[in-house]
């Protein structure tokens, strides 16, 4: 599907949900994507992007940047605390903090460098053993000591389980966002993006929808 097709599924789906247009963000995911696509959404004025390893995108974004210096990269997977750093010079957004650990390097390295990226506590909604994110029952405690540590969160995000009905999932999340006070809301992927726009996401990450299948190494 195209870019433009995209754009105007998430336009009905906000308008039929009675919020403002624009209010929802498209993220083009483009994890194990050949360049020349990425590229090309480039050149149709696309630039919003996620990502989800550090290594591969520290080969391609810092290329595309000089390019296009208003592209705004987006972390969405797991991030390992000795890569920190380098995540706050590639990325924009961190949508996937997840553990304390990770808060406090954060904060430190936000504090050092006076650079703060927007972002998102992934909640593990389904909690699944294998999957990261904080626990539901344990949101509240984490957004508060987040905030404790000066570190400014911008909303939370989820990934529902594969298989099942993904709109439970999107309105607990919007609920623990609703009684922390956080407006942003991460969640939606190319199966369930306008399920997601339905219960108030702000940002939705489509990636096979844009893009394709990924090329898998
Ligand atoms: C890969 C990925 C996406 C995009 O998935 P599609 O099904 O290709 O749209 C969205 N969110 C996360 C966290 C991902 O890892």
């Amino acid at each position: 599907m195209s870019l433009a097709e995209i754009s105007a599924r998430i336009a009905v789906a906000t308008k039929e949900a009675g919020r403002p247009e624009g209010s929802v963000t498209l993220i083009a995911v483009s994890k194990l994507q050949p360049l020349a696509r990425i590229e090309a959404l480039l050149d149709n004025g696309h630039r919003i992007f996620g990502e989800n390893y550090v290594q591969e995108s520290s080969g391609k974004w810092p290329g595309l940047r000089q390019r296009h210096p208003d592209v705004s990269v987006h972390m969405i997977g797991p991030l390992q605390t000795n890569k920190a750093k380098t995540a706050l010079e590639l990325f924009n957004a961190i949508h996937t903090l997840d553990r304390p650990s990770l808060a406090e390097k954060l904060a430190r390295l936000v504090q050092q460098h006076g650079i703060s990226p927007e972002l998102f506590v992934q909640v593990n909604t389904g909690e699944e053993p294998q999957k990261a994110g904080v626990l539901p029952d344990q949101a509240d405690d984490f957004i508060a000591a987040c905030r404790l540590m000066d570190l400014p969160i911008a909303g939370l995000m989820c990934i529902p389980p594969d298989g099942e009905d993904s709109a439970p999932h999107f309105r607990h999340l919007a609920q623990i966002a609703e009684r922390n006070g956080l407006r942003g809301l991460s969640m939606g992927m190319s199966g369930d993006f306008e399920t997601a726009i339905a219960h108030g996401a702000t940002h939705v990450r489509v990636g096979s929808a844009i893009f394709g299948a990924r090329v898998t190494s």
